[in-house]
């Protein structure tokens, strides 16, 4: 008996949020003293795991899973928990992790808590700590299934480094036709770009931009900062930018380690998605906007003029000390 963790990987590389679901799964694995596997998909190098405490990789290479398709992904981490007889799943809370979850569920018939934000309580009970109302509150939620899926928050529990020995198997599920009822033929992705689930920084502009045509300073800001942009919903919406970027409670949640908003007021419906963010900075000619409230550090100023010289220092900064 293990814990499952499913490490995400894109193009053949494991994403931040894997090293995270492993160091969680480890922790749990402690308390409940077994050991971690993961599963990956034509992941290409998988050792890096072994700092994050996993001690056995299963590795799925399958020429038909070189793009997300959620029933045979589901159906791959399924016969992976039975193989490993794990009773405790862990998952990440990315939007394909999201498709994976209630398919797990039903194949292992298995209790399910989305937005796991710590480490579970095991005496007696199995219980778990979650956000609720766009993380407004928490919740603990106990699960009484035999196996449990828990699908944690992202950077909630954060990396934690616990060097173990690993090791590697390749690992062949029995996949068949049913598995691949829907094919993904094509996927357009922005590219060179960061994304913002995989962003340490994001940089974040509003209705204050005035325009999409002034919109260059945000992402050289970004550049600088190998920050990912973003927007709120108006600004998606007016179309200057795409659907993609807007965050907030109907949009991306946003859980970076800096979230940068330039021109934005801070209505109740954009910080719902960045309030699991944890330093933000607000740039806002108006000193009452609620955004201020909610900030870590806040320049009251003009866009047009803060950015210009925030570029500038930054620039400078990295100069001096590349
Ligand atoms: C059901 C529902 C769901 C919603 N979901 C979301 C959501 O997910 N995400 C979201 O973002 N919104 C959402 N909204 C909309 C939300 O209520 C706000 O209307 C929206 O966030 C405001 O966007 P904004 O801050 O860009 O624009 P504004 O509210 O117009 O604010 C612009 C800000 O820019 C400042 N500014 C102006 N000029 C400058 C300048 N030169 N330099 C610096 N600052 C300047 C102003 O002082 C102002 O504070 C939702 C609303 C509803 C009703």
């Amino acid at each position: 008996m293990s814990v499952l963790v499913y490490t995400e990987s894109e193009n053949g590389k494991l994403k931040k949020a894997a090293f995270e679901v492993a160091s969680y799964a480890k922790g749990i694995a402690d308390l409940m003293g077994t050991s971690v596997t993961a599963v990956t998909v034509n992941a290409e190098s998988v050792d890096e795991l072994k700092t994050y405490g996993v001690e056995k990789v299963l590795k799925v290479s399958h020429d038909k899973l070189s793009k997300f398709n959620a029933d045979a992904y589901a159906e791959v981490i399924t016969q992976a928990s039975k193989k490993e007889d794990a009773k405790v799943i862990v998952i990440s809370q990315s939007a394909n992790a999201k498709y994976l979850a209630p398919l797990l569920s039903v194949n292992l018939n298995a209790g399910y808590a989305s937005n796991v934000v710590a480490l579970p309580k095991t005496d007696g009970e199995f219980t778990v700590e979650r956000t609720a109302f766009t993380n407004k509150a928490f919740n603990m939620t106990s699960i009484s299934t035999e196996v449990k899926l828990l699908g944690l928050s992202s950077n909630a529990y954060g990396l934690k480094e616990n060097e173990v020995s690993l090791s590697e198997e390749d690992f062949s599920p029995e996949l068949n036709d049913e598995n691949f009822g829907i094919i993904v033929e094509s996927v357009d992705k922005n590219k060179d770009k960061v994304s913002i689930a995989d962003a340490e920084v994001v940089v974040s502009a509003g209705r204050g931009m005035k325009g999409p045509e002034n919109w260059g300073m945000i992402e050289e800001l970004a550049d600088v900062l190998g920050a990912a942009t973003a927007c709120s919903k108006p600004v998606s919406d007016m179309g200057w930018r795409s659907h993609g970027e807007h965050v907030g409670q109907t949009g991306k949640p946003v859980a970076t380690n800096l979230y940068i908003a330039i021109g934005i007021s801070g209505a109740i419906q954009h910080l719902a998605g960045i309030s699991a963010s944890k330093n933000k900075v607000v740039i806002n000619t108006d000193p009452e906007a609620p955004f201020f409230k909610a900030a870590d550090y806040g320049i009251v100023g003009d866009a047009f003029e803060v950015v210009p010289q925030l570029i500038e220092k930054l620039k400078e900064f990295k100069a001096n000390n590349s």
